[in-house]
């Protein structure tokens, strides 16, 4: 597995403990730097590829945030921007050369407003921490990770993260009003507001998922919602992945937008049901949950209609949940997906990738064609309601080869998503691991237009480099100079 970052800088590497001591005078009782305990920072949740920082710093606020931040570009010192660490795609993985900014202390609920119906939090307050401090009061946070009991906010505004209720209430992008953000030189700048309607351009939406590249979230203003009436769940098994993928784009073409709509394929039913006893049935190729909430007239309504659309693709399992126990077990299974996939195999790479509703079930069938190719197996646990698929890709690192197999089978995956009109990525980012698939969405000229608001934020390049763009051009190739002291950086291109 080869993995091209960016060429250290050996030089700032011998500085090491001068530099801990310049952070430290900045954040004094949050540095890290010995061997040891570097490694717990040396990958995210990628945990393929590590690589121990050079130093860790862990400030309180924004100010320390700030000051890090200008002291580091003085001194020319790549900085990586880590929340939790629980990044599938390599976003926070450490440079060897760079400082990495953990922002797992500043975890403070600013504000609560139930009036303007918003939250005011610092960039390590976890996901479900939100959601917690406000359901006493009836209200939520709707974007829900699978890991939002770890992953941070911050880290879910470079990820644009969602979760199995997206498909209702959108994605992070959707339940952000406004970040205060530093820039790499320290400058520290509020974008959005509290309302729906910024003033000027809407660089909030450029913000959310930019994975770390253009500057350090320090506070975030998120909606929150109202807790819906109730919510009721309804299981459906099919006899092949077709039908099932057919009856996800039948229910959304009724005009129907189930809160979330969860498919598992055959190998990841039998693992869940195995490990949580969810009451799955065992003799399906394809289980759908479909969630439906509000008033209960409404959930009676939907799921009746639902529940016809199913039969009409020839469902041979339908169970409404009758009670709240009934529909935590249905979605118990699918929660325990993931880890009971786990025992299927030594290994298994996630990979992301969206594609339009109604190429589901050609997509299920050419990837088990895949499959076979490769000789390894794969398992399919996934948000069907937005096309994101999750294939779990089956292998074991002890055997030579393997995980290169692993890697390949996945960027075929990927390729295909993009090859039918879908994207690289659905919520986990492009990180390293997509990186340099990139070519494969986006030609050289959209490639330039992303780098140039790059260049914009972070003329230096100094912010997560190595990270999403295959090949970073300096920003004066771009057409984009920036004068620092009086300076042109590299003076030996040509200008235009
Ligand atoms: C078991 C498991 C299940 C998962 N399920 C889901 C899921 O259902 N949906 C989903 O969307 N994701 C999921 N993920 C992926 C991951 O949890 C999300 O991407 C999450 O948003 C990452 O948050 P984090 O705090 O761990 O960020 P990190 O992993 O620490 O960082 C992620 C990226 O954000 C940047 N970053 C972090 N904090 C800041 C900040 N304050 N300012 C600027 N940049 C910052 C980092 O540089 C990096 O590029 C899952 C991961 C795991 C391990």
């Amino acid at each position: 597995m080869s993995l091209k970052m960016p060429d250290v800088c050996r030089a700032t590497i011998a500085r090491r403990l001068e530099i801990a001591a310049e952070l430290r005078r900045i954040v004094p009782d949050g540095v890290i730097c010995t061997e040891t305990e570097l490694k717990a920072y040396e990958s995210d949740g990628l945990t393929a590829y590590r690589q121990p920082p050079l130093v860790v710093v862990l400030p309180q606020n924004t100010e320390q945030v700030s000051q890090v931040m200008a002291w580091c570009h003085a001194e020319g010192i790549n900085v990586v921007p880590r929340g939790a660490g629980t990044s599938l795609s390599g976003g926070a993985l450490p440079l060897a050369d760079g400082v990495l900014l953990g922002l797992s202390r500043m975890n403070r609920i600013v504000e609560i407003d139930y009036l303007d119906r918003v939250a005011v939090v610092q960039p390590g307050v976890t996901n479900l921490a939100v959601t917690r401090a406000v359901e006493a009061d009836g209200f939520y946070y709707a974007p829900d990770p699978s890991s939002q009991i770890a992953c941070t906010i911050g880290g879910n505004i470079a990820e644009n993260s969602g979760g199995v209720h997206c498909l209702k209430y959108g994605l992070t992008t959707n339940n952000v009003l406004g970040v205060e953000m530093v820039l790499a030189d320290g400058e520290v700048i509020r974008l959005g507001g509290r309302g729906l309607e910024p003033e000027g351009l809407d660089l909030l939406g450029v913000v959310v998922g930019s994975e770390g590249l253009l500057g350090v979230v320090t506070e975030i203003t998120v909606r929150i919602l109202p807790a819906p009436e109730m919510a009721r769940a309804i299981l459906l098994g099919f006899p092949d992945t077709r039908s099932a993928g057919d009856c996800v784009a039948a229910i959304i073409a009724e005009g129907i937008i189930p809160a979330g709509m969860e498919m598992m394929d055959r190998p990841a039913t039998q693992a869940a049901e195995a490990f949580v006893q969810a009451g799955y049935p065992l003799d399906v190729e394809a289980l759908l949950i479909v969630e439906v909430d509000g008033p209960p007239i409404e959930c009676d309504i939907l799921l009746a209609r639902i529940a016809e659309i199913a039969a009409s693709h020839g469902a041979s399992t339908s169970r409404i949940s009758q009670d709240e126990e009934e529909r935590l077990r249905f979605w118990a299974g699918r929660k325990a997906a993931f880890p009971a996939v786990g025992r299927l195999a030594p290994d298994y790479y996630c990979m992301d990738g969206t594609i339009p509703r109604k190429r589901l079930s050609e997509v299920l069938e050419r990837m088990a064609q895949l499959s076979d190719h490769y000789g390894l197996g794969v398992a399919n646990v996934f948000h069907a309601g937005d096309g994101n698929l999750h294939p779990l890709v089956l292998y074991d690192a002890n055997q030579p080869g393997q995980l290169d197999k692993a890697e390949a089978f996945g960027a075929d995956i990927l390729r295909m998503c993009v090859e039918v009109g879908g994207v690289l990525t659905g919520e986990h980012g492009v990180g390293v691991e997509k990186r340099d698939l990139m070519p494969a969405m986006f030609d050289e000229t959209d490639l330039a237009h992303q780098q140039r608001i790059k260049c914009a934020f972070d003329p230096e390049l100094k912010l997560n480099p190595g990270k999403v763009f295959p090949q970073l051009h300096r920003c004066a190739e771009l057409g984009r100079m920036h004068v620092h002291h009086g300076a042109l950086p590299h003076p030996e291109l040509p200008r235009f």
